[in-house]
């Protein structure tokens, strides 16, 4: 599958805001952003955005990198969250934190998203005692996510057992266990993710 390779920094810095794409350098003095908070490449210093258009696309732009997607699958997300009832802003926005990969990284047993996905995809977890390796799949309220019995012994859950964690409302985690439960779908006000998601509407809607 086609992914982002280039400098995970550099999207951080292009939005002028803090992505959390690395761990836990995001929250130490070695982020880029703390050095250089302007945008990248020769005319980072000089750029401006002032249209309605550049607004909604940088918002969109975001939204896709903060939790780790490409285009096409952002879009896709966007048109299944246009299809529920409500509104679909904010039908977007759960669905995106309700993908398993972020999911886990809510749950501290990753320390990035893109940790968490990687986790995902070599089979760590299970959902409900099933193992599932799919990043984008959707979890519910009820669904029981695990650390796999036989990852439990590996140095990156072990390490986790001795950690603090604080999830969001909508979960709860055992962490002597490896594992947490779904408690209910997240409102908005339980997403804490800084995009306005009504411009992102606008800007799939012209
Ligand atoms: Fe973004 Fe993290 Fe890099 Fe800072 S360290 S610029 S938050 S990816």
């Amino acid at each position: 599958m086609a992914r982002y390779t280039d400098a995970a920094c550099r999207l951080c810095r292009r939005e002028s805001q803090k992505l959390f794409l690395k761990g836990e350098r995001c929250y130490s003095p070695k982020c880029a952003l703390e050095k250089r908070n302007y945008p990248p490449g020769q005319h980072g210093l000089g750029r401006k955005k002032t249209s309605d258009y550049g607004l909604q696309l940088r918002e969109k732009q975001k939204a896709k990198r903060f939790y780790g997607l490409l285009e096409k699958q952002f879009h896709n997300t966007f048109l299944k969250a246009a299809k529920k009832k409500g509104i679909t802003g904010e039908n977007l926005l759960v669905m995106l934190e309700t993908r398993l990969d972020n999911t886990v990284f809510r749950m501290g047993f990753a320390s990035s998203r893109k940790e968490a996905r990687q986790l995902v995809n070599h089979g760590h977890f299970t959902v409900d005692g099933r193992k599932v390796d799919i990043p984008s799949c959707q979890v519910k309220p009820g669904a029981k996510i695990a650390v796999r019995k036989r990852s439990h012994e590996s140095p990156k859950f072990k390490e986790i057992k001795d950690m603090q964690i604080t999830v969001p409302a909508w979960i709860s985690v055992d962490v002597d266990k490896l594992e947490g439960t779904v408690l209910s779908l997240p409102s908005r006000e339980e997403i804490d993710t800084p995009i306005a998601e009504h411009l992102i509407v606008e800007l799939y809607s012209k």
